[in-house]
């Protein structure tokens, strides 16, 4: 199993397409609160275009990348997030622009999946009691 794997894991999250490198986690002053931050980068290896369909024959290139700060369950009390930087790509063939994309957060949400389980599963524990 990959580091990336294990702290994927650690985090309860899962997607091939995450990557950790060295130094993965800081510490950080978000809104006066000291928290962690974890840092990962996203990429798709796209074998067609999601928006014409036609086959990445070398016609989807990387296109520079944009950093989302997302709001993760507190690991060891402490609030955490995750700072994803994900690949941007341009289909040559459609001149379409497009983003990778993870199981992990919804496009465009800034708050983890698991977030909002955690949620769900905290106030159900409170209706049930
Ligand atoms: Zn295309």
């Amino acid at each position: 199993m990959s580091i990336s794997n294990s702290i994927l894991k650690s985090l309860n999250m899962e997607d091939k397409n995450v990557i950790f490198n060295e130094n993965f986690v800081e510490n950080r002053k978000i809104k006066g609160k000291k928290v962690l931050v974890y840092k990962g980068y996203l990429k798709n290896n796209y074998e067609y275009c999601p928006v014409c369909g036609c086959i990445n024959d070398n016609s989807i290139l990387k296109n520079g990348t944009r950093k989302s700060l997302i709001k993760i369950p507190k690991v060891s009390e402490l609030i955490s997030y995750l700072e994803l930087t994900k690949q941007k790509y341009k289909c040559n063939m459609c001149n379409k622009r497009f983003i990778a994309k993870t199981n992990i957060v919804e496009y465009r949400c800034r708050i983890s999946n698991n977030t909002k389980y955690s949620v769900i599963n905290y106030v159900k524990d409170i209706l049930l009691k």
